[in-house]
């Protein structure tokens, strides 16, 4: 008899040192009925096929649930943020995925000085705060109060292996700390600097969260940062996409000859702001894509080298002239 749950098949029987060649070779003819779960008996794997092959015999295989596919949705820490305003599908997302207690829409794209965006609670908890964990580090952050993308954390990454154990890093454009608390784990210390007050005092929770004994919170604006640190950074981060060319005085005044200053941009084309960093002293510039922004614009670093240049101003960046 069969079970409730389960259900005849023809099957392909297949010893298990070979079950994954078989089971890619089934699929890429569609044959695989992929409704039923595939089984073990004893050195063999019994594969569920839609007909009769040579070589295929009846078994009991059982029933895989459907699960309803969900509408598209980005996840950060327990919130699924959706891209359409879709109540009933936000239900069902929360539903199927525990883990989430809020489903948002955003209202608006990022805006304002802060870059933050306004949202629309869809289902679960009225709440734009959430925990987000990212390679080991857990950071607390507010979406509607403070910027957070969890799409930076391969890049994060990436900085990550390139830094030396002893170095000094700065992070100009800080937010809840998320480029900080991850350098912080092979740099010697990190200064992290941010205008929105929210957003620093969820840096501060995330240092604590963490114990992280080597991040500096700084509220502050960046064009004051030359007046307040003192000495030079061995590295910058600069994560102002929308309009960092301003800020590169500033950067290129605070990081030591050799250095290394991360200058994250939106461009619509290559090399959109060289002429810009080639107005400083610059060793070397390698420009890298990071992933598409909106239609013809996408996210993009610059990460320079910085040159050495006599008779530079401490303060502004600018040249003394002799
Ligand atoms: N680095 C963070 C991250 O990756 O999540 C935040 C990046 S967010 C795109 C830019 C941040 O720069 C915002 O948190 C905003 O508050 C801050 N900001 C904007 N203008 C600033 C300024 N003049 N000085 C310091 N921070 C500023």
């Amino acid at each position: 008899m069969v079970e409730e749950g389960s259900r005849e098949q023809w099957a392909v029987r297949a010893p298990r040192t070979v079950a994954e060649a078989v089971r890619q070779g089934l699929v890429q003819h569609g044959t695989l009925d992929t409704s039923l779960r595939p089984r073990q008996e004893e050195d063999f794997v019994l594969f569920p096929v839609l007909e009769w092959q040579e070589g295929t015999s009846r078994a009991t295989f059982i029933q895989l649930r459907l699960i309803p596919s969900l509408p598209s949705h980005e996840m950060v820490g327990g919130i699924a943020l959706l891209q359409e305003e879709d109540y009933s599908g936000a239900a069902r997302i929360l539903a199927a995925r525990p883990s989430l207690h809020t489903a948002l829409f955003a209202e608006s794209d990022v805006e304002g000085e802060f870059r933050t965006r306004r949202f629309t609670v869809l289902a679960g908890r009225p709440t734009t705060a959430t925990t987000h964990i990212e390679y080991g580090i857990r950071f607390r952050i507010d979406l509607s109060k403070a910027y957070f993308s969890p799409r930076l954390a391969t890049e994060r990454q990436r900085l990550l292996s390139t830094v030396i154990s002893g170095e000094r890093v700065l992070d100009m454009f800080a937010g809840a700390g998320p480029f900080a608390l991850t350098l912080a784990r092979q740099a010697s210390w990190v200064v992290a600097a941010d205008l929105n007050p929210a957003a620093v005092r969820l840096m501060r929770e995330n240092i604590l969260l963490n114990r992280t004994a080597n991040v500096l919170p700084v509220l502050a604006d960046a064009a004051c940062l030359p007046d307040i640190l003192p000495g030079r950074f061995d590295r910058i981060v600069m994560n102002l996409p929308l309009n960092p060319v301003p800020f590169l005085p500033i950067a290129f005044n605070l990081c030591r000859p050799g250095g290394l200053i991360h200058c994250y941009v939106l461009v619509q084309e290559e090399g959109e702001i060289l002429e810009a960093i080639h107005r400083h002293p610059v060793q070397h510039v390698m420009e890298r894509y990071i992933r598409s922004y909106s239609a013809g614009r996408w996210h993009a670093v610059y990460d320079i080298t910085v040159g050495r240049e006599e008779g530079q101003d401490r303060a502004t960046g600018a040249n003394l002239v002799p």
